[in-house]
């Protein structure tokens, strides 16, 4: 996903004096393993910095605290233990866990943080995928029902050997809207905050909806449509933001439960809704489920919208988006 409407932001930016101290800020960093931005309207330059700085280290914190890559995590120490005891965790793991799992009911399973347990051996900068034999002995250990929480307690506790766990389908999301609530708390009016294809704004850009591209999942400098936003959030999760080809085969990082294998129904699923932590696990949610089911999903949820790229390359609307298609 990209914005579409960058560099009439940035001559703005560059039209008003720095003496003047008040402007768009825009700022940029990898977290997360995936680029991390954050543009906010300030009336005090120091003043925004000084914001930018509190949603970079917002980002970094969650990131110490769900990234199953830093091996000292939260959560990774639940992965190792959790099949043996339960587990204590903090209170912002054990909520988003929580939402993780209602999102697996109400999906039923598609969206599932379980799928890490064949997902492990997905390596997609090497290209390297499970053989057949590692898959067959792997997806049995996938299945939400395996992660007990015990709210008493704050504990997470897997009820089978072999289950682990990842929040990369969601934490994205969370944590966008983490920063936005930092920001809103501080009086901010207008801002846009990014983490990958996860994003929410604040306000109406000043005078005009913020517009956010939505990425031709086959052409990486086109945009299949552009959403107009205010106050509300957009995912995308689409079949090349990480990926390989083997024999015609194309791996990414969304996998179908049921299988273990990358989901291929769609190539790429965006939900609009107001917050990122659930357009992100609905994004993702939906680009297992396809365009029928996933359809189905949006249409029964209130103020969530979706637009879908399937397998062909066709676009489809949910219910709600259906007249601005035309
Ligand atoms: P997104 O780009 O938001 O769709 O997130 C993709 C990430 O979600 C992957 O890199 C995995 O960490 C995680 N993931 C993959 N498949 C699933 C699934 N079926 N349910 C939940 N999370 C998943
Ligand atoms: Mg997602």
């Amino acid at each position: 996903m990209r914005r579409s409407c960058r560099l009439p932001i940035l001559l703005l930016a560059c039209l008003l004096s720095p003496g003047a101290g008040a402007g768009w800020l825009h700022r940029d960093a990898a977290i997360m393993g995936t680029s991390v931005s954050v543009e906010l309207w300030t009336d005090d330059s120091a003043r925004g910095e000084g914001l930018a700085d509190r949603v970079m280290a917002e980002m970094r914190r969650i990131d110490t605290l769900m990234s199953t890559w830093k091996p000292d995590s939260e959560l990774s120490s639940v992965n190792r233990l959790a099949a043996q005891q339960p587990v204590p965790v903090s209170p912002e793991l054990f909520r988003l866990i929580h939402r993780a799992l209602e999102y697996s009911e109400i999906t039923h399973g598609a969206f599932d943080i379980t799928y890490a347990s064949a997902g492990y051996l997905y390596d997609f900068r090497q290209g390297r995928h499970p053989s057949r034999a590692q898959l067959a002995a792997t997806v049995p250990d996938i299945n939400w029902h395996f992660v007990e929480l015990d709210a008493a307690h704050s504990t997470v506790h897997f009820l089978h050997k072999g289950v682990r766990i990842d929040l990369g389908g969601i934490a994205k999301g969370y944590a966008v809207d983490r920063c936005i609530d930092l920001l809103l708390q501080a009086g901010v009016q207008d801002a846009l905050v990014s983490a990958g294809g996860d994003s929410r704004v604040i306000g109406n850009h000043r005078d005009h909806p913020w517009n956010v591209g939505i990425r031709d999942p086959r052409n990486h400098d086109g945009l299949v449509s552009v959403v107009p936003l205010e106050n509300a959030a957009i995912s995308t999760s689409g079949d090349y933001e990480r990926f390989f080809e083997e024999n015609g085969v194309r791996y990414h990082h969304i996998i179908d439960p049921g299988t273990g294998d990358s989901a291929r129904r769609l190539h790429s699923a965006s939900i609009i809704a107001g917050h990122a932590t659930d357009t992100d696990a609905l994004s993702t949610s939906v680009f297992v489920l396809g365009v029928e089911k996933g359809l189905q999903l949006i249409n029964s949820l209130p103020d969530t919208e979706a637009i879908l790229v399937d397998n062909e390359g066709r676009l489809h609307y949910s219910d709600g988006l259906e007249p601005a298609k035309q």
